[in-house]
């Protein structure tokens, strides 16, 4: 029976709420925090609505340790659920260690002024952790999350050795905007625009953002999509933990609309990350578009279709040479149906429901910075199919 601290009332945040407060026989106790409390309020009450349970409430800024450090002693929770945004994992995990709580989140640290995440500075907590008995899961979302455990998975049960990784993340849905993101957008932008980037035969090779393209035919009934290579985080631990893979690349849908306004916004200076002055105030032009863009949370009950999120892996089985795709369909509209939102926070938030489950559980309970692929793929990939993302692994030709 667990009491538990979760940090960010976004679109993520919310999902991770409620699919937490339908397990009342593991999480116990919740609490959520953000830096608007009405988000909390709004969130708590569609979860007393949906579930029939209270969850507490609470305003922090989560940069702020001393004050995240109060809520933590006055909550007093065996783990804190990172759902705000990047910026804010440093913050938490030494708030985490000064009150000798368990520390979860489902995106690795990016300083606000470089459109830079990198693990280093997460896995430098390694010692600190070990030596405070406590634990650190990194990156309990979808991608990074699902596809780090789908890759152990598939090298438990379904492979010997691994040559080639693909993640191939597919969002074939609609939500009738003429632009809007379906997570924050300013993290989504940053990461598109960034330059592209893979792993071959023991180096990353670097491409210009969005240059390379390959059409990709999804299942149940998807189809073909336009899938463009970028770089993802999950990459990074990945080629560490997959001993001698060659190569691993991952791969997102976007449409022709989606590129069409990315274009613009870029060419005319909307994107940047860097304050301009305007007015005599200074403002930064991303953070400037996010107020203007539609709030994430808001395309759920707009959204139609289904996402495909999966990795096609290559490898030798018994001496043979195998490839297989391991994915999860998700349907936009039973995920609002269910929580109240778009597929994208669904696919986010339940797996962080369940990283925190299993470490509540004492399944994956273990001193130490931990990223997916190095705990055991299996508990994980049943209550997947249990909280509502099922998955299937088909041999490929
Ligand atoms: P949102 O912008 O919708 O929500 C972020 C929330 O964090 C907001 O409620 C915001 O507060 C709160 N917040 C921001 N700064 C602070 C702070 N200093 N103190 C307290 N709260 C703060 O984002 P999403 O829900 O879309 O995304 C949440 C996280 O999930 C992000 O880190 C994102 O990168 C990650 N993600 C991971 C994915 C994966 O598959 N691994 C996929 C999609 C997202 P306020 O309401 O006041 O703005």
């Amino acid at each position: 029976m667990a009491n538990i601290l979760i940090i960010g009332a976004g679109g993520v945040g919310s999902v991770v709420a409620h699919k937490c407060a339908q397990l009342s026989s593991v999480f116990s106790h919740i609490t959520l925090a953000s830096r608007t409390l009405s988000r909390c309020d709004a969130i708590a009450a569609s979860v007393k609505q949906r579930t029939g349970r209270d969850i507490a409430t609470a305003q922090v800024d989560a940069d702020n340790v001393p004050e995240l450090c109060n809520l933590i002693r006055t909550v007093q929770p065996q783990m804190v659920l990172n759902i705000a945004l990047p910026y804010q994992d440093l913050h938490i995990m030494e708030a985490c260690l000064e009150c000798g709580v368990h520390y979860m989140d489902t995106a690795n640290y990016e300083p606000l002024d470089t459109a830079k995440f990198e693990y280093k500075w997460q896995w430098a907590y390694q010692e600190r952790f070990k030596q405070a008995g406590l634990m650190a899961l990194l990156g309990s979302g979808f991608d990074p999350g699902v596809t780090n455990v789908y890759a152990a998975w598939v090298m438990k049960h379904e492979l010997d050795t691994v040559e080639v990784l693909d993640i191939i993340d597919c969002n074939a849905g609609d939500h009738g905007q003429p632009f809007a993101t379906n997570f924050n957008p300013e993290i989504n932008i940053r990461e598109v625009t960034a330059r592209g980037r893979f792993w071959e035969r023991g180096e990353w090779v670097e491409t210009d953002p969005l240059s390379w393209s390959m059409d990709y035919s999804f299942p149940q009934g998807i189809g073909s999509k336009k899938c463009f290579l970028m770089y993802h985080e999950e990459l990074e631990s990945l080629v560490r933990n997959l001993k001698g893979i060659r190569r691993a690349r991952f791969w997102m849908t976007f449409s022709q609309n989606y590129l069409d306004h990315l274009k613009v916004l870029g060419n005319v200076g909307m994107t940047r990350i860097d304050p301009v002055t305007f007015n005599g105030q200074e403002i930064v032009p991303i953070q400037f578009l996010k107020a203007l863009l539609p709030d994430p949370a808001s395309l759920g009950p707009l959204t139609k279709g289904k996402t495909c999120i999966g990795n096609v892996m290559q490898g030798v089985k018994d001496g043979k040479e195998k490839k297989v795709y391991i994915y999860n369909v998700c349907d936009h509209e039973e995920c609002y149906k269910e929580v109240g939102s778009q597929a994208i926070s669904y696919t986010t938030g339940v797996p962080a429901m369940i990283g925190a489950k299993m470490m509540m559980e004492g399944k994956w309970m273990q001193p130490g910075v931990w990223n997916m692929e190095q705990l055991d793929p299996d508990p994980f990939m049943d209550d997947l199919n249990a909280y509502g993302l099922p998955w299937q692994c088909v041999t490929l030709k």
